[in-house]
């Protein structure tokens, strides 16, 4: 492979898990965090590994995930077993969980997993250790504060952003999935100090909202942003509206960080996707939003067809990180599920583009209205910050279980895989879009967003303009009660937190930054509970076939010892063929029934 050379190349570091691809939705199911898996393998197989760090994330605590979540919530996530759901019908239906999100073996810690990526790559953006964080399994923002959607259960994008809110005064969210990032948007929908750029498919599809009227509500009117799209949106049409959009952001709004959601099932071909973008189109996104050169999170997402999952995913790591790769598919764990052309990109269909320059034009005149409304850079007021979620290890003998840990490939990605998951035959496109099959869009709740009520109100003018904004503290405000009044009293958590002196985290000797005070909490305060620190790991670099055996495991497994590294002759033993064909339907995304033309 050929990296590219000379520039000032930026430094990124790269969470992954190699228990991720053994949790498994269920039979049918168009979620399959396998694909998390195949990303990882093929990455490690064109040699990305040489050019990042990678770590094993922490496992985010129920703590963490109550930094926006309800208690009631994640408690019932931590209960919910498939041997148990008779008992908790009442919380299924509360929660939203049963259907579009099963409940399924591990559920509670594929959550910790994909949030602790996040979250941790916050961190490390926070500490200005990396210049660009990467978490595939990250990226679910459908989950709601106390509930379960479209395959979501916990918002690591509502979590993550929370961490850089504790150093950035303000983060900018874009979100390029093909659904609505409807979760992240309601959490931040009556602040400033997010803004949220969704662009998304509307109309008679999952999950209803997104109307390019929504627009933010309070302090946060004009810091939310819609654009809605039709179907067959193509690679020039998408940078034709993505670009001046985003320029027009960043030179209004100004943010200190950008976390991007990279949902694939804005590909074309996508299993339940209707858009017809090329890997080129969707990672030019990821190329212009870097060159804007702020502390950048980079997640996954959406993504049903997931060889092409995986091809983009891979390809947008190169780009982060500078490195070309060959269109050429270097041999892999699964790559069988790359023919017939094992070729890295992949070709747009000759489907229509629904969405008329005219259309697109008149949306964007839109949204550049909304945008002049905006102050250059609104302010928050600064003051003392709660500390960091994932702590530095001081004492190095301590190597607890939860941290995040640079990574050994070799023992990490050692698995089990359900059957099924081998097979992508699902991915061929029978479950696409079933529009009959869709229920109403739940109803939008809005108005004062949990998280809102702990940003803080922009009431000082901030100065910065500096590309790279010192990890100052940022100020942020005490939880007041908004919407959340309603289930508020799922909680009984003071409204404003004690400063808390020192969570200890169990097994932690110190913690580096702890300006620890005022703790601003969507709704109830809770202490941090910082999860211990980052363990750095030599990277094993001859990825692990796998093998599939039994069922999901979950246990922890990290090696510490460095391996040699492969030569780009050492080719993996071949993947098992592809198994089990799909038999139940997939159930789809459920398409809006709520029709609002934009
Ligand atoms: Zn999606």
């Amino acid at each position: 492979m050929a990296f590219t050379s000379g520039g000032s190349k930026k430094k990124i570091c790269y969470y992954y898990d190699g228990d991720v691809g053994n949790y498994y939705y269920g039979q049918g199911h168009p979620m399959k965090p396998h694909r998390i898996r195949m990303t990882h393998n093929l990455l490690l197989n064109y040699g990305l590994y040489r050019k990042m760090e990678i770590y094993r994330p922490h496992k985010a605590s129920f703590e963490e995930m109550t930094k926006y979540h309800s208690d009631d919530y994640i408690k019932f996530l931590r209960t919910i077993r498939p041997e148990n759901t008779s008992e908790y019908n009442k919380q299924m239906q509360r929660f939203n969980v049963g259907e579009d999100c099963p409940v399924f073996d591990g559920l509670y810690e594929f959550c910790q997993i994909s949030t602790g990526g996040s979250v941790a790559g916050a961190v490390k953006l926070n500490k200005q250790q990396a210049d660009v964080a990467i978490n595939w399994a990250g990226g679910l923002h459908h989950a709601k504060k106390s509930e379960a959607s479209g395959f979501c259960y916990v918002n690591d994008i509502v979590l993550a952003i929370l961490e850089l809110l504790k150093y950035h005064q303000r983060v900018l969210y874009v979100d390029i999935d093909i659904h609505h990032g409807d979760g992240v948007e309601e959490a931040f929908y009556t602040t400033d100090r997010v803004m949220t750029v969704s662009f998304h498919k509307y109309g008679e599809y999952f999950p209803g909202t997104g109307d390019l009227r929504d627009i933010g509500a309070a302090k946060g009117k004009y810091y939310a942003v819609n654009f809605p799209l039709r179907d067959g949106i193509d690679d020039d049409a998408y940078e034709r509206i993505f670009n001046p959009v985003l320029s027009k952001v960043m030179e209004m709004y100004q943010p200190n960080a950008v976390v991007l959601q990279c949902g694939a099932d804005s590909l074309s071909g996508d299993r339940l996707g209707c858009f017809n973008l090329s890997l080129k189109g969707h990672a030019q996104c990821v190329d212009f939003i870097k060159k804007f050169n702020l502390p950048l999170l980079i997640l996954g997402g959406g993504g049903y067809t997931i060889r092409n999952v995986a091809r983009c995913w891979t390809y947008e790591t190169s780009v982060a990180l500078e490195c070309d790769i060959p269109n050429e598919l270097p041999y892999n764990d699964y790559f069988e599920y790359f023919g017939p052309d094992f070729k890295l990109h992949i070709q747009p269909s000759n489907m229509q583009n629904q969405n008329t320059p005219d259309y697109l034009d008149k949306i964007k005149t839109r949204l550049f209205e909304n945008l002049r409304m905006i102050p250059h850079a609104p302010g928050v007021q600064m003051a003392p910050i709660p500390e960091d979620s994932v702590h530095e290890e001081t004492d190095e003998d301590d190597n607890p279980k939860n941290a995040d840990q640079r990574f050994s490939i070799r023992a990490s990605d050692k698995r089990i895989a359900n059957e099924g998951e081998y097979s992508d035959s699902e991915d061929e496109g029978e479950g696409r879009r079933n529009e009959k099959n869709h229920k109403s869009p739940r109803k939008k709740v809005r108005a004062g967003s949990p998280v809102q009520n702990m940003v803080a109100d922009a009431s000082k003018k901030e100065e910065s303009n500096e590309t790279k904004p010192a990890p100052t503290p940022v100020a942020v405000d005490k939880p007041q009660n908004g919407k959340e009044e309603i289930k508020e009293t799922e909680k009984k958590e003071p409204v404003v937190e004690e400063p808390k002196k020192e969570d200890k985290p169990v097994e932690e000797s110190a913690s580096t930054t702890t300006p620890s005070t005022e703790e601003v909490k969507p709704t109830a305060t809770k202490s941090e509970t910082p999860t211990k620190t980052e363990e750095k790991m030599e990277v094993d670099e001859t990825p692990e076939k796998s093998t599939p055996e039994a069922p999901p495991k979950t246990e922890e497994k990290t090696t510490t010892e460095p391996v040699a590294a492969p030569t780009e002759t050492e080719k993996p033993a071949p993947a098992p063929a592809a198994t089990a064909p799909a038999t139940a339907p997939p159930p789809a995304e459920q398409p809006s029934t709520e029709e609002k033309a934009p």
